[in-house]
């Protein structure tokens, strides 16, 4: 197995082994993160002889892609690990509306992609192979935890699509690239069950030598694992939270996230975001899942209005609406209701957004990766209740 192009020592003695001088090391971390650069033959400014002994030695990305699916906003990528484990991420392209052009030159939106304008690039990165939640309504849940992924690996999953945009859009007006500019943790797994490695992540991402984004462009999603955003607080990680609440009492709740929620009780979790908010000073992105008679009725939106504005800071809540899918036995609601339940919302005082749909066209929108093999066992998950995990041991 090769050794990770981000493991110092091995690099270092390899330089040295080559007679190399140190700035050549800082040559190749250029590459990989301003190039984006995933191929170590083509960084020509490096001799062949080192280019070879590199490509035999060490990886960038340790994983292969498997597939590929793209649509008008999204393209998701999957995945294979050395060890024949799959995970998913997915690129949303955000588009402006076209405006008048000094409105748009004043906000930089310069650039257009297939006759829109592209504003912003996200990437959805997993940070486990399933997850162990198992939130009722997510695929991935239905996965189980196999496995958690170490940091190449999660910041890998960055390279590779920065890598791919380079690729499908060249550079922009000004030769400079595009990238990836906002990363969620809103992938397969629960990031904050994997904290060493997604703070060890988030390092390469801030860092001017390597991705150079800015805290506020990085989102951690939790389903609400306490003990993680304290650690978060005491590491000033300051990074954005989004908080996957679901439903406005604990008796909801636990009936949405069983796993989980008796040991960090909705009181308890929302005192510790509410740390969270005074100690960083940020918003926290509250995300409520729509499904059909179940988190849609009109009584629950009152109840979120009194739960919400008892927060220390203006809170913003998300609307998603529930992806159906043949393994799980949920519906989406109407439209209608979900726009009504939005404008209870609304007039009670909190700002709210329905999430768009993108990467429903791939099956990459949230609670649906890892569809695919999910689906091949459909039948078996329902009728058992069990994880994929579970029913294969
Ligand atoms: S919604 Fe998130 S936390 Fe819940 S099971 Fe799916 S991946 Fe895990």
């Amino acid at each position: 197995m090769k050794a990770s192009i981000f493991d110092a020592e091995k690099l270092e003695a390899r330089r040295k082994e080559h007679q190399l001088q140190p700035f050549r090391i800082k040559q190749i971390y250029h590459e990989i993160f301003k190039n984006s650069v995933i191929d170590f033959q083509e960084m020509t400014a490096l001799s062949k002889e080192m280019r070879d002994s590199l490509s035999e030695n060490f990886s960038i990305v340790p994983f292969k892609l498997k597939e590929q699916q793209e649509s008008p906003d999204t393209t998701k990528f999957l995945f294979e690990l050395e060890d024949g484990n799959v995970i998913e991420s997915v690129i949303m392209f955000h588009y402006h509306e076209i405006i008048e052009w000094s409105k748009e030159y004043k906000k930089g939106f310069t650039t257009l992609v297939d006759g829109k304008k592209l504003n912003r690039l996200t990437l959805c990165v997993s940070s486990q192979v399933g997850c162990s939640v198992g939130c009722i309504f997510c695929v991935t849940g239905k996965l189980g935890l196999l496995k958690n992924l170490d940091v190449q690996t999660i910041i890998g999953q960055v390279l590779y699509a920065n890598n791919y945009l380079k690729e499908k859009l060249g550079k922009k007006e000004d030769n400079s690239r595009y990238m990836i500019r906002n990363i969620v943790f809103m992938g397969m797994g629960e990031p904050l069950l994997n904290y060493d490695n997604v703070k060890k992540s988030i390092h390469y991402m801030l860092d001017q030598n390597g991705f150079s984004l800015s805290r506020r462009h990085i989102t951690i999603s939790t389903s609400g694992i306490i003990p993680g955003i304290q650690k978060m607080i005491d590491d000033n990680l300051e990074v954005m939270l989004a908080l996957s609440l679901h439903a406005p009492n604990q008796e909801l709740r636990s009936e949405l996230i069983p796993t989980i929620t008796k040991m960090y009780t909705l009181d308890k979790l929302l005192a510790q975001v509410d740390e969270y908010t005074e100690k960083t000073g940020r918003k926290i992105f509250y995300e409520y899942i729509m499904i059909k008679d179940k988190t849609d009725k009109p009584e629950l939106a009152y109840e979120l209005i009194d739960l919400l504005l008892a927060r220390p800071v203006h809170s913003h809540i998300n609307l998603i609406p529930y992806n159906e899918n043949p393994a799980i036995d949920l519906e989406e609601p109407s439209r209608n209701k979900i726009m009504k339940f939005k404008e209870i919302l609304e007039k009670g005082g909190v700002t709210v957004t329905v999430r768009d749909t993108l990467g429903r066209g791939v099956k990459g929108a949230c609670g649906q990766l890892g569809y695919e093999k999910v689906y091949e066992h459909r039948d078996e998950i329902k009728a058992t209740g069990k994880n994929l995990r579970v029913l294969k041991k």
